[in-house]
């Protein structure tokens, strides 16, 4: 008699505040692999992939392993997405692998009662406690209000809203510039030298990298590191260091204050001995889908330490732009002059308009 078999089979665990591990295992009469995803929470961007084989056939297999490093920074929620699953990846891994990555994401969508309640606490604001106690509203005086932490769609596939869009959000709410800082992705001079033209508006250039210590803005790079799969802080800070460039610790705490195991016991004093903490030259202490509580610790961190804090939206829609922005003394019209002003430490972040959800 015929007989083939094949078992599927997925399983989802929280395993840090912002983050989930989705395993998948494939296994049939032929082939038996597996992977593990680690899933960011608050946006479902996938920042590392492993995969294993257990059972395979030709010479050729194990070489399926490496370039599902190219399915990191997808974001699940992403449309058109198992399209690219089995075109990219498929073709360059095998599409055995393809076919357990799709199995995951879905696994993934289908877990949305789960998903959601944990995003949810994320981005919940904390009632009790009041951000405008802990944070100033922007100052009138003359200076550079710039929102450093934004987002646009399609370079961050997790955002919403275009570029230009942002653009025009960012004009109606009374920002200065604003700062582009995609996922893994820095925008060319001359689009956004044309896109200043046509908004008389300042827009600025960094990038958001994803590392084995969260992620991190980064401003003054003209090109994304060349490095397959997660980059450490370490080796970041070295490329930034000799590019004259700065790094800010984006959103180090996000999701940790929320009756977390993990999370019991962990003061600002514990917090700031992060090796993070040593790489960067500043913290983003005001992050726009964080919830209030961890930005006022953040913020803590950031004193005991001696760093300077920063404030963004990290908006991925038009709705959220300039929640939070950083406000500087200088007058700041080129991307040279950020840099110098970041350097200068001449700033602080402020709050520029109410939360509305
Ligand atoms: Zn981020
Ligand atoms: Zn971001």
């Amino acid at each position: 008699m015929l007989k083939f078999m094949r078992n599927k089979l997925v399983g989802i665990e929280k395993i840090a505040p912002d983050e989930i591990l989705v395993h998948g295992i494939l296994d049939d009469d032929i082939y038996s692999l597996e992977i593990d995803l680690r899933v960011s929470l608050s946006d479902l961007r996938i920042i590392s992939i492993e995969g294993r084989w257990k059972r395979w056939t030709t010479p050729e297999c194990p070489r399926a392993i490496e370039p599902l490093k190219e399915a990191v920074g997808l974001c699940i929620a992403e449309s058109g997405l198992y399209e690219k699953i089995r075109k990219e990846i498929g073709k360059k891994s095998c599409r055995h692998f393809a076919n357990l990555l799709i199995e995951c994401c879905d696994t993934v969508k289908n877990a949305k009662g789960f998903i959601e309640k944990e995003q949810e606490k994320l981005v919940r604001p904390q009632e009790k406690i009041n951000i405008e106690d802990v944070f100033p509203s922007c100052p009138k005086e003359e200076g550079t209000l710039i929102d450093l932490h934004v987002h646009t769609y399609p370079a961050s596939s997790c955002a919403s809203n275009s570029i230009e869009e942002q653009i025009e959000a960012a004009k109606s709410v009374g920002l200065d510039a604003i700062c582009i800082t995609d996922h893994n992705y820095i925008w060319d001079k001359q689009s956004i030298e044309r896109l200043i033209d046509k908004h008389g508006f300042l827009v600025l250039r960094g990038t958001e990298i994803t590392t084995d210590q969260g992620d991190i803005l980064v401003f003054g790079l003209n090109k994304i590191p060349a490095k397959k799969g997660l980059i450490s802080a370490m080796e970041l800070r070295e490329i930034v260091k000799e590019e004259g460039a700065l790094m800010i610790a984006a959103h180090p705490f996000r999701g940790f204050l929320i009756s977390d195991v993990q999370s019991l016991g962990l003061t600002p004093e514990k917090a700031s001995k992060r090796e993070l903490f040593k790489l960067v030259d500043a913290v983003e202490v005001l992050n726009g889908r964080v919830n209030a509580s961890e930005n006022i610790f953040t913020k803590k961190v950031s004193d005991i330490c001696d760093l300077p804090g920063t404030g963004g939206s990290d908006a991925h829609e038009t709705s959220e732009i300039g929640i939070y922005a950083t406000y500087f003394q200088e007058k700041i019209s080129t991307e040279k002059e950020l840099i110098e002003a970041l350097k200068s430490k001449a700033y602080f972040a402020c709050i520029l308009k109410r939360r509305t959800k």
